[in-house]
């Protein structure tokens, strides 16, 4: 990982929460996650580094992997 994405890593709204809370078991459990992902000054960053790095897992920039895929798909429909 480069020196830049750790930067807005360490300003993620989730720095020192659990991280069980952003790999929610279903797309159901992923609403705490998404909340404070609402509130994050980094979720931009977050969401294209898991749109581009196509990050299986987890919660990023407050999207869940389905989420994630529809923005690919959709992208992909308007490139
Ligand atoms: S958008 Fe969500 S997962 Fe990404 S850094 Fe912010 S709080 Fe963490």
């Amino acid at each position: 990982m480069s020196r830049s994405e750790l930067s807005w890593r360490q300003q993620g709204a989730c720095n020192g929460l659990d991280p069980g809370v952003f790999f929610p078991d279903s797309e159901d459990a992923a609403e705490e996650a998404k909340c404070i992902c609402a509130e994050c000054p980094v979720r931009i960053n977050c969401l294209e580094y898991a749109l581009a790095t196509r990050e299986k897992d987890g919660v990023w920039g407050g999207a869940t992997d389905k989420e994630r895929r529809r923005i690919i798909r959709h992208r992909r429909r308007l490139a």
